[in-house]
């Protein structure tokens, strides 16, 4: 037998099968031309991270605009970092956020399709039979160097100044031979699997980004580890393998991986793989005193989307956001077809940022107030209960008291041609809409400069007298002008602006005392529907409270 084939049998003794066996069960997927097949690949390690549902949503409306796959693989080799329920919160997190999941895991237990298991300590047994072939051929070895053996590797390089790593003359057992490697491995000693690299520094590898062009860095001359000593693949080996397998067209993920690409491209080439496309999404930026950074899970409490959950904002509104984030053309499309959903934007991944977006609050608060302008009064109603159900138990208990009350309030300004944009988030809605509950009612009887307190009086007692319920805005507002000559006010704004000395304000000043009387506020959405929805005696009641604190 040749060293190259005894080695792999000393080393992986319990493998049998080769990567034949692999390839025929994982054969190419079925797809039309130009279908895209991407993925989001979370390690289980904490909360859902907002760049993690951003390339995620970049991922999958890259797949649908191609009619493609997007699938989720859990990358959970670092048993250590994993937490529990990791995989559950990255999952819900992204059907949450309305992100649909083609194939791999689709809830936090549940995974689906034919390339699976799409859990990376599921698959140790795939990896390891590459890593046996590689071995044969002789582009893998085994590593026995403890921990202090490699710090005194690095220690050495770095004292002669001298790029640190497992490389060249430092690569000690790069041509351990077979009789080497069986004494240690029958002494039990531990070892990691290395690639023996083929790349040198002096070459150039050249790869074209998907979002940042093209890309030139020197060939990967490092032996780095593909097999860790339990047997567990390393990042690098493991994503080759696995988005091979997968068949992966384009691999899309954060850019910090961007300095890795020339081991895997190596990786890819050595086992004699197709390369996959790479796209690498910049991170999103925040302005933290005036200098641009990425959002950090340590100081940025909105680095995690639970964040905008607790806040109330719609998971829609986050996602249309994300959108406006990653394509420059995204509000075009938006302004050209308002009522589209953000599914059937075309995506092309040039128009992406390269150095990284700002995140920027106002603009989420827009973009927000835009789409939930556009629900309606039931659904805002639902959602708001919904929300407060987790998030603010008091005003649940005011919200559910009176389902038909709750939604009538939503539906104020709501469901016509020009709804007014006014809730950006749940969280604001109970201070919003509290007048409409005697609990929450805390009304700033301050009025207008203009108002004496006497004539404010004079016009709420007449104003109980001819309130009718029935009264359309139009005849609402008459009743009000009706009540101005004998007041002493303008009925119509036209005639007060002509000569302002003759009268003492116009009918628009009286509507805002009743508004003040009503909702205890000078601004509030129409205060016709507003009085409807209170009903006659609440609105007299309170006509009542204010002329007598006046
Ligand atoms: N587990 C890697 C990460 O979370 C995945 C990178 C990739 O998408 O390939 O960064």
């Amino acid at each position: 037998m040749q060293d190259n084939i005894k080695m792999a049998e000393l080393l992986l003794p319990h493998i049998d099968k080769t990567p034949d066996y692999y390839e025929n069960l994982y054969p190419e997927r079925n797809l039309k031309e130009g279908a895209r097949v991407t993925r989001v690949a979370p390690s289980p390690t904490g909360y859902l991270h907002i760049g993690t549902l951003f390339t995620s949503l970049v991922n999958r409306i890259a797949a649908t605009s191609s009619e493609g796959i997007f699938f989720t693989r859990i990358e959970d080799t670092d048993k250590k970092r994993e937490i529990e329920g990791g995989i559950e919160n990255i999952i819900d997190g992204l059907n949450r956020f309305g992100i649909t999941i083609d194939e791999g895991f689709v809830s936090g237990t549940e995974e689906k399709g034919d390339y699976g298991p799409y859990q990376q300590s599921k698959r140790a047994e795939i990896y390891q039979t590459y890593v046996k072939e590689l071995i044969r051929q002789g582009l893998a070895y085994p590593c026995f160097c403890t921990s202090e053996e490699l710090e005194e590797i690095r220690a050495q390089q770095e004292k002669d100044n001298i790029r640190t790593g497992y490389h060249g003359k430092w690569a000690v057992h790069r041509n351990i031979t077979f009789e080497e490697a069986k004494e240690k491995v029958d002494a039990g000693l531990p070892f990691v699997i290395r690639l023996k690299s083929p790349g040198s520094e002096e070459n150039k590898v050249i790869f074209d980004d998907m979002i940042k062009g093209k890309i030139e860095m020197p060939e990967n001359d490092e032996d780095f580890v593909l097999l860790k000593s339990d047997g567990i693949p390393t990042y690098h080996f493991a994503h080759a393998i696995d988005d091979h397998l997968m068949h992966t067209t384009v691999v899309m993920r954060g850019d910090e991986w961007i300095s890795s690409v020339p081991k895997h491209i190596q990786l890819f080439r050595l086992l004699g793989f197709k390369v996959p496309k790479f796209a690498h999404v910049s991170p999103i930026m925040k302005l933290d005193g005036g200098a641009k950074r990425k959002i950090s899970k340590r100081k940025d409490p909105e680095a995690a989307v639970h964040f905008f959950i607790e806040e109330g904002f719609d998971a829609l509104c986050v996602v249309e956001y994300l959108m406006t984030i990653a394509a420059s053309d995204f509000e075009d499309f938006r302004r050209a077809n308002p009522d589209k959903p953000y599914t059937e934007f075309k995506f092309n991944l040039k128009k992406m940022s390269v150095s990284g977006a700002l995140f920027d609050e106002n603009k989420l608060i827009d973009v927000s107030k835009n789409v939930v302008s556009k629900m309606s009064g039931q659904e805002v109603s639902e959602k708001i209960t919904n929300w407060a159900k987790e998030f603010d138990t008091e005003f649940y208990a005011l919200l559910s008291k009176d389902e038909n009350y709750t939604k009538a309030i939503f539906s104020i300004d709501r469901d016509c041609a020009k709804p007014r944009k006014d809730i950006a988030k749940w969280k604001e809605a109970k201070d919003y809409v509290s007048y409409f509950f005697e609990e929450l009612f805390t009304p700033d009887y301050t009025l207008p400069e203009n108002i004496e307190k006497q004539d404010a009086k004079a016009f709420l007692t007449e104003y109980k007298s001819v309130y009718n319920e029935s009264d359309d805005k139009q005849q609402w507002f008459d009743r009000i002008k009706e009540l101005c000559p004998a007041l002493n006010f303008a009925a119509e704004t036209k005639a007060y602006k002509a000569d302002p000395s003759a009268y003492k304000g116009h009918a628009g000043d009286l509507s805002t005392v009743l508004r003040i009387a009503i909702t205890g506020r000078r601004n509030t959405p129409d205060l016709c529907s507003i009085m409807k929805v209170l009903g006659k005696d609440k609105c007299m009641e309170r006509i009542d409270r204010i002329i007598s604190v006046l």
